[in-house]
């Protein structure tokens, strides 16, 4: 099965995936994730990426493929993968559709985060990112139990390069511009969800994880 996150920066797509991946069993794989690590350790790809990831700039389609193309490759994709972050642009989707085709597999489901622009930037700009096992906290929505430490492993809590305002606002910019056209690139295949995680409405990642699975089931 393969499950695309889709929606803005900070509209919940890792979130969501993480309880996915337990309840499905199947593999999730975040672009972002697997970029970042790439530059802090001093990749000859992560000094591609740099730029453009600490911009809040899309990486080119052509390294993002071929990321794709190797981590479909993976033994533990057989089965599925989720995809957060994979796929932002309709050439990459064009591309996915083509690489799936070939193994016979095909795009499932898209999971479509909405959140209002405010609430996105507000996540931003508070969200603070575990050193060691990436658990995401918000220093207002849900701060950690010691500040700066992460309540599940003690780690040490970090601001990523790209989450500030202005960045946050670029990174929205980028997303309308290149990434939410894939609504209807997905309407048009039957493959989209559109739901919300909104702290607003109270409505947590739990309830959307919850209610993608019983869709799936009605598919
Ligand atoms: P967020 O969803 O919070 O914006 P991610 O961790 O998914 O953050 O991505 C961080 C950055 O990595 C993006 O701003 C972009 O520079 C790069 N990136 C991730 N996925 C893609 C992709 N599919 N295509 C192009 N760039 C990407
Ligand atoms: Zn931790």
């Amino acid at each position: 099965m393969i499950i695309i996150m889709l929606g803005a920066p900070a509209s919940g797509k890792g979130s969501v995936a993480e309880i996915l991946t337990k309840e499905l069993n199947i593999p999730a794989v975040s672009s972002g994730d697997i970029f970042r690590k790439h530059i802090s350790e001093e990749t000859e790809i992560g000094k591609k990426l740099k730029e453009y990831v600490t911009k809040g700039e899309l990486v080119p389609d052509s390294i993002v493929l071929e990321m794709l193309e190797a981590r479909l490759n993976e033994e533990d994709a057989k089965n599925g993968l989720i995809l957060d972050g994979f796929v932002r642009t309709i050439p990459q989707a064009e591309a996915l559709d083509k690489m799936l085709e070939a193994r016979n597999q095909k795009i499932d489901l898209v999971v479509n985060l909405e959140t209002s622009d405010e609430e996105i930037l507000e996540r931003v700009v508070n969200r603070r990112i575990c050193k060691n096992c990436k658990a995401v906290y918000n220093t207002v929505l849900h701060p950690s139990a010691v500040k700066g430490k992460c309540d599940k492993c003690g780690g040490e809590l970090y601001q990523r390069d790209d989450d500030t305002l202005e960045r946050a606002k670029n990174r929205l910019e980028v997303y309308y511009k290149e990434t939410a056209p894939l609504q209807e690139y997905y309407e048009k295949t039957g493959a989209l969800y559109t739901t919300t995680l909104s702290v607003k409405i109270n409505r947590m990642k739990d309830e959307v994880a919850h209610d993608v699975i019983e869709y799936l089931k009605t598919k």
